[in-house]
């Protein structure tokens, strides 16, 4: 048996063009995900990553293999329409564009959407969406209206609308993708936050390696496949397979990569050039006071 919260058994899913032929976009995908993981994903555009997490959230059906959530095989066929909303429950989505998530016109009603559509009991659900916006850090903007709120701040209010809901798991699929450098880190630390202190599973699609690198481990995708998978250490470790399928890696990496291969001792998570130049003056000090 195994404990993987997320399960899939060469998935398949292929999207039907316009002269009705069939275009594979997931090719035969086994992947175990186990909860309270973090899992960063990458991959250039078109490898096939948000059609992966639309087969998770059961938005897609596949074309073949199976897919099973907590246990549960999503892909058979005795699953009801209770068992789907069962499922997205579970593993709840948060999509790049802000402005397409938001539903109502007070940032409380729209949080407390998604557990209405529950039937949950509007007392629990008053409390939920209390916590909801508190785990977010937008409790003094409950009674705002969504659309005057700034990018980060809106995909703040969304995720708090799926938290409201219970996950266990959140598919981020490239949600940082629209936001200034702040509200960029400000959902970050969102997100680390609700893995580390909530427990929940996150997989995080992005085409930021610096985000790619706060993960437990990062799952590269390549044309429908999964490439490599790893830790941050060790996928940053082969920086030129990342580059021959489309993946940039950073230069402070390649250095640290570098100076490791020369002997020193660098963490490869220490990428943005901030990171980058502390450990390394960190190692000159030491140097040079063993020196003296
Ligand atoms: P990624 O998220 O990694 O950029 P996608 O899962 O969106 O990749 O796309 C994988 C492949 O499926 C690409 O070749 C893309 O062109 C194709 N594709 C994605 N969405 C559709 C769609 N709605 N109809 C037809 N083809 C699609
Ligand atoms: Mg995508």
């Amino acid at each position: 048996m195994s404990d993987a919260f997320i399960r899939t058994e060469n998935l398949t899913f292929a999207y039907e063009n316009d002269e009705g032929k069939e275009v594979p976009a997931v090719k035969g995908i086994s992947l175990e995900i186990k909860e309270g993981e973090f899992v960063a994903m990458l991959g250039h555009n078109g490898s096939g990553k948000s059609t992966f997490a639309k087969l998770l959230n059961m938005i897609l059906t596949p074309t073949s293999g199976k897919i099973y959530i907590d246990g549960r095989d999503i892909t058979a066929d005795d699953m009801t329409e209770d068992d789907m909303f069962d499922v997205r429950r579970k593993v709840g989505m948060v999509f790049q564009n802000p402005d397409n998530q938001i539903v109502a016109t007070i940032v409380e009603e729209d949080v407390a959407f998604g557990p209405e559509n529950l039937g949950i009991e509007p007392e629990k659900i008053r409390r939920r969406v209390d916590q909801a916006l508190e785990t977010v850090g937008m409790t003094e903007y409950a009674k705002h209206a969504p659309h005057k709120l700034s990018g980060g701040q809106k995909q703040r209010i969304a995720i708090a609308g799926i938290i409201a809901m219970r996950p266990r798991c959140i598919i981020f699929d490239e949600s940082t993708a629209m936001l200034d450098p702040l509200g960029r880190e400000e959902l970050m630390s969102t997100i680390e936050k609700l893995n580390r202190e909530e427990g929940i599973t996150v997989i995080h699609i992005t085409h930021y390696m610096n985000e790619a690198a706060k993960a437990d481990r990062i799952v590269v995708f390549d044309d429908g496949q999964v490439f490599a998978d790893g830790t941050p250490e060790e996928i940053f470790s082969y920086p030129e397979p990342l580059r021959a399928v489309g993946l940039d890696v950073p230069q402070t990496v390649e250095l640290l990569f570098k100076l490791n291969k020369m002997g020193g001792n660098f963490n490869l998570k220490n990428i943005s050039t901030e990171d980058c130049a502390a450990v390394i003056a960190e190692a000159y000090r030491k140097a040079t006071e063993s020196k003296n």
